[in-house]
């Protein structure tokens, strides 16, 4: 089953991603993630989008197509692709359509993890990440047990993100309301959209997702 999840930024897409790749053995896509590894390896094209990510802005979708399409090729997951983070834009999501079919396969939800912007502050500013396993967290709804060490694979390697400001979060929900969030009624249109309650706590949010995947 592939789906995307769809949500503001801090709407929770990356730490219910992981929940469903450990429990469900799918396949985690996240442009985001994509973007920030071709940075810290010192890539032209991570260094051509460096900037655009610190303001906030989306980089064009050529680039994160081409990401997809590469990260598709070489794909065989078990249960399944969770496209975390894309598509943003219209036309990325035209050009996830098309990927998939010429791959055989389709999407089968849109699952948008609904929030309000007041929330959406406190999750960003207090997020930090593990530098070396990726597991999330943040600095009241979800600390690590010893400060400093993340609990999953005991590294202190432990990261703001450059971006996570509230100057950087204002310009990415401008740009998530003008070209990401008409993708609902995108998804919607052609039956595959579900509406979860993002402002839930994470047990709930996972619960609600395994509800919509243990359907089909
Ligand atoms: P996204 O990938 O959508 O940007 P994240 O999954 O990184 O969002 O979550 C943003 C922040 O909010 C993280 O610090 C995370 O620990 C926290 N968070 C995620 N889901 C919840 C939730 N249901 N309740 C409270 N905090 C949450
Ligand atoms: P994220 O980790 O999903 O919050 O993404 C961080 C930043 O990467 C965004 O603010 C954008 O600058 C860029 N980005 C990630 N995914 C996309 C996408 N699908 N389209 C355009 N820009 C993206």
């Amino acid at each position: 089953m592939n789906i995307v999840l769809l949500g503001p930024p801090g709407a929770g897409k990356g730490t219910q991603a992981r929940v469903l790749v450990e429990k469900r053995g799918m396949l985690q896509l996240s442009t985001g993630d994509m973007l920030r590894a071709a940075r810290h390896s010192g890539s032209a094209m991570g260094k051509k989008v460096a900037d655009v990510m610190d303001r906030g802005e989306l980089v064009t979708d050529e680039i994160v197509i081409g990401l997809i399409d590469e990260a598709l090729d070489g794909a065989a997951a078990q249960g399944g692709v969770i496209f975390d983070g894309f598509p943003r834009t219209l036309p990325q999501a035209d050009a996830l359509a098309a990927l998939l079919r010429k791959k055989g396969t389709d999407l089968h939800f849109a699952i948008e993890l609904r929030v309000d912007d007041e929330a959406l502050i406190d999750r960003i500013t207090g997020r930090f990440t593990c530098g070396n396993c990726g597991e999330v967290y943040h600095d009241r709804t979800r600390p690590t047990k010893a400060e400093g060490v993340c609990d999953i694979c005991g590294s202190t390697d432990l990261r703001r993100r450059a971006d996570d400001t509230e100057e950087s979060l204002r310009q990415r929900l401008w740009e998530y309301y003008k070209k990401t969030a008409p993708l609902s009624g995108y998804y919607h249109a052609l039956g595959k959209l579900k509406v979860v309650d993002g402002l839930a706590p994470m047990a709930e949010v996972e619960a609600a997702l395994a509800a919509i995947l243990d359907v089909d």
